[in-house]
């Protein structure tokens, strides 16, 4: 059922950008009331939160949506078994299944695609999406991310770089890509870069997808006449598709990288169009609100945290849902056809790259979304803070049982460093700490400290 429903979602979603603003909005409203009666009637969290707000299943449909109060992660995280809409969801199950390296890329209990992640917050999020879910977003990136023109006959060759040692959310996303459309191979940001080179190399991919630093290592390799690939169409997520990236990669295989717009509470909320004038927002299947820090609605210019509802999780479902990111919506409309407004940028996280030097004289890096996607069981928060050049203290809030849990981020690193050969080149200790404060700077988690000679 899951391909035939993703080939008709696409088709309902290519329709969908022809819509005009005005439908697009009422189709917005009718899905955001059956996603608050969904939840209402499914989540004991939501009836008794809301309830505390005098909202309840007779009266919600008459709240504006500005009323209805937010949450964030770790209220979510705090309340997740009555959270999710299906009993046998249950977090210690769950981070249990995650932290066990032969359940990556499997779903939970043969139905539910897990995706994990600390985010930018440093807290650990577990994100469910439960087969109808998974089939909406992925027919959303097949219509409005890749565009990928589907073909029986002629299986595309796809390979992904990025993190993949967890069901993170894109690894998830590239690794689920139906089977009938496409051969995939996952790289792991990770790997020593001959390494990575040499695979991608053999694999000859059709399209290349992951982080956008990953594209980038990889346009280094070809223009320093290391790799010989012809990739038709190139997507980037995750860090930022700066200009020196686009112009290096555009400049190594002759193609413009799309980039869109990601996180594990919906693994694709917007994306560019061939115009480049911004990303539109998938606004037909999310409520997007922007807002200051008083939680006002700031205008079309200006900087904005995002409050999401996701209007497609009917497992977990996101209502009011606040996120760490900032972004601005564009005044104009984009100069193509399809009328959903277009966001100028994405201000992600900006962490910093560790870098080491080796024996040889060379260097090499862990990637900060490596440090991101780090997790543990029984590991709350964490903060890389790089003593000296190859020296890391992990500072870390813990929750359990302090000697296994130690143990187990020991084994966690040590696997890291394996897999880029630094094992015997960096060293760390864990100091355990009761919480860790924000940079007093910029307000903000820093993940990485990294060293400053
Ligand atoms: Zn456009």
């Amino acid at each position: 059922m899951g391909s035939l429903n993703i080939l008709w979602q696409v088709r309902k979603l290519e329709k969908a950008q022809r819509r005009s603003i005005h439908e697009i909005e009422r189709v917005r409203a009718e899905r955001f009331g059956r996603i608050l009666k969904h939840a209402l009637t499914n989540s004991r969290f939501y009836r008794e939160y809301y309830g505390d707000h005098g909202i309840n299943l007779d009266n919600a449909h008459e709240i504006p949506i500005e009323r209805i109060p937010t949450i964030d992660k770790n209220f979510m995280m705090e309340n997740f078994d009555d959270f999710v809409c299906d009993p046998k969801l249950k977090r210690a199950e769950l981070e249990k299944f995650v932290s066990d390296p032969a359940h990556r890329c499997r779903s939970y209990l043969g139905r539910y695609h897990v995706v994990h992640t600390s985010g930018s917050s440093g807290t650990i999020g577990l994100f469910i999406y439960g087969p109808g879910d998974w089939d909406i977003l992925m027919a959303m990136v097949l219509a409005r991310v890749t565009r990928t023109r589907i073909n029986f006959r002629r299986k595309i060759r796809m390979a992904y770089i990025g993190a993949t040692d967890g069901n993170y959310a894109g690894i998830s996303l590239a690794g689920y890509a139906p089977r009938f459309l496409y051969r995939f191979l996952p790289l792991h940001i990770n790997s020593p870069i001959e390494e990575i080179v040499a695979r991608i190399q053999e694999f000859q991919p059709h399209s290349i997808s992951g982080y956008s630093s990953g594209a980038y290592i990889l346009a280094k390799e070809q223009l320093a006449g290391r790799l010989r690939i012809s990739p038709k169409k190139i997507v980037c997520s995750a860090d930022h598709l700066t200009p020196k990236i686009r112009e290096t990669i555009r400049r190594a295989f002759g193609v413009d990288p799309v980039a869109f717009y990601a996180a594990s509470e919906s693994i694709a909320m917007a994306a560019e169009c061939a115009a480049h004038q911004g990303f539109h927002l998938f606004d037909d299947w999310h409520v997007f609100q922007l807002v200051d820090k008083d939680r006002n609605p700031v205008p079309a210019g200006q900087p904005g945290r995002v409050i999401l509802t996701n209007l497609y999780n009917y497992t977990q479902p996101l209502i009011r849902y606040e996120m760490n990111d900032v972004l601005v919506l564009n005044e104009e409309p984009c100069a193509c056809s399809w009328p959903s407004p277009t966001i100028q940028s994405i201000g992600g996280r900006s962490e910093d790259f560790l870098w080491f030097d080796k024996p040889d004289g060379t260097k090499d890096f862990i990637h900060p979304l490596v440090m991101v996607e780090f997790m543990v069981l029984g590991l709350r928060k964490i903060q890389v803070v790089q003593t000296q050049r190859n020296r890391l203290i992990l500072r870390s809030v813990l929750h359990g049982d302090r000697d296994v849990v130690c143990e187990r981020i020991r084994r966690r690193m040590h696997e890291v460093l394996k897999s880029k050969d630094l094992q015997n080149v960096v060293e760390f200790d864990i100091e355990i700490v009761d919480r860790i404060e924000n940079d007093p700077k910029t307000g903000k988690y820093k993940l990485i400290i990294p060293f400053k000679p």
